[in-house]
């Protein structure tokens, strides 16, 4: 139920944290890489804090999530409710005391260094794909309202929002490279979750594994960078046995990359991960199913009860996706519900059961909720979690299921917003119903200023006279140069 925020006065920091922002816009890849100075905005630090922050409680979350996933049908209903009420939405989702994660506070404009004040109440969580880019371009919707919750909106107030993609295939570093490129404003790892984000939590649950799609090397890399210690790509596999996919040769790059010089016949392969969307159906489903079917996750070996084999873990589940192209492509769903079909065939009927994070898995958004709070108390110093949060995704399926299930259980109240600018189309009826539909993703953005600050009847935060202070120039702030509010 909506209640009626009250105005309460600005609360000023003494001094903000030590940053050192700068722009992403101009920042490469290589940056990245080399860990050097001109990384995106706010990189390393607030990393460091969410892994130590979230760890325990992510990786129990995804524990729980594997016991009940894996005994589960996906499709099913129950599939992304949680078994017991106080998972999801429980003090202990947000890594807090249950004083700490009381209803926020109404409306408290917080004072960031460019002299808005940040709206306390609630927060924006995104989808990408389909929302605010299509086919590698932003959707043209999507600047005006990245500039809108920052600042430029009838209401003078910053809005928190983080984005949740369930694509992937890069660090989440690379990703906010793209993004802030794409929409034209600076974006941190901090606020950012892929799909393949919730994996980093099981670098020391497995040894040897199997990692699956993207392009070339990069998902290596990201499992390596994750913390994966020995990480095979079926290339590795194919270079050893070429007799392994009869139709399908490595190109000479391939061949270079590729790791050799040990006996894969002799190593177990202890888990797969399918980080992002194949390139190669044919060949990875072969080396899938020669695993799955394995003796204990030994290449060559064929089990005579068929439930030997290493758990399967795929990044998401998302049937479909919005691309360049007019109508959806197939997306890594496609590739699981294939597994599994393949496996029950050639094994005459056992069942393989695979596990996907990404939404619409309640762990997912749990993480969301982890990740949102850490964010809002890093960047704009609200130390509460958000009373709403909204939610804008173009896919029923996953960012509508997700968002309403896990509704039922969270404190705070997520509000799915569904857009017409991807997955679904206008005239259908959307297999799982948002609470609001809306042309874009700026309309929906405009829906959740006028629903928080009309409807809910919240105060509109008092601007101050701080002048604003410009990041990018400022290099690193010295604790103390914040000057005091003055209100007015
Ligand atoms: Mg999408």
């Amino acid at each position: 139920m909506d209640t009626k925020p009250q105005k309460k006065s600005l609360q000023v920091p003494p001094k903000r944290p030590h940053l050192t922002r700068l722009s992403s816009m101009t920042s490469t890849k290589d940056d990245v890489s080399d860990g050097g100075t001109d990384v995106v905005v706010v990189p390393h630090r607030y990393m460091l804090k969410r892994s130590q922050s979230f760890s325990s409680g992510f990786a129990a979350s995804l524990g729980k999530a594997r016991k009940e996933v894996g005994s589960m049908d996906i499709e099913d209903e129950a599939a992304v409710l949680p078994t017991s009420p106080e998972s999801p939405g429980s003090p202990e989702m947000f890594g807090a005391t249950p004083e700490e994660s009381a209803p926020a506070t109404p409306i408290t404009p917080i004072t960031p260094l460019d002299g808005l004040p940040s709206a306390d109440t609630f927060a924006f969580a995104f989808d990408i794909d389909g929302v605010l880019v299509r086919g590698g371009q932003a959707i043209p919707e999507a600047i005006e309202a990245m500039k809108m919750l920052n600042g430029e909106n009838k209401y003078g107030v910053k809005v928190p929002y983080i984005f949740l993609t369930n694509g992937g295939g890069k660090t989440e570093a690379e990703r906010c490279l793209d993004l802030s490129r794409q929409l034209d404003i600076s974006i941190s790892p901090a606020q950012f979750i892929c799909g393949h984000s919730p994996m980093r939590e099981l670098t020391e649950a497995y040894g040897t594994v199997l990692v699956v799609g993207g392009e070339g090397e990069k998902c290596r890399q990201v499992a390596e960078g994750y913390g994966f210690k020995d990480v095979i790509t079926p290339g590795d596999i194919i270079k050893h046995d070429s007799a392994t996919t009869p139709f399908r040769k490595l190109t000479a790059e391939e061949l270079r990359c590729s790791k050799s010089g040990r006996d894969l016949s002799k190593v177990k392969i202890e888990a797969i991960f399918v980080f992002a969307d194949s390139r190669d159906w044919a060949g990875d489903c072969q080396i899938m199913l020669d695993l799955a079917m394995s003796k204990g996750g030994y290449l060559g070996t064929l089990s005579e009860t068929f439930d030997e084999g290493p758990p399967i873990f795929f990044s998401h589940s998302d049937m479909v996706w919005s691309a360049a192209h007019a109508n959806v492509r197939l997306g890594m769903g496609a590739l699981r519900r294939m597994l599994e079909t393949l496996f029950r065939d050639v094994t005459k009927g056992k069942e393989l059961d695979t596990i996907a994070f990404g939404k619409p898995q309640i762990p997912t958004f749990e993480f969301a909720t982890r990740l949102l709070r850490q964010w809002r108390k890093d960047e704009h110093e609200i130390d509460a979690p958000p009373e709403t949060v909204y939610f804008i995704g173009d896919t029923p399926e996953s960012d509508i299921r997700g968002t309403n299930e896990f509704n039922k259980h969270s404190e705070n109240d997520w509000f799915s917003v569904l857009v017409k600018t991807g997955v679904w189309q206008e005239g259908t009826e959307p297999a799982y119903k948002p609470r609001a539909t809306v042309d874009n993703v700026l309309e929906a953005v405009k829906f959740g200023l006028d629903r928080e600050f009309g409807e809910k009847g919240a105060k509109v935060p008092t601007k101050n006279i701080i002048e604003p202070l410009c990041l990018a120039d400022a290099g690193e702030v010295p604790a103390g140069a914040i000057p005091t509010a003055t209100l007015r």
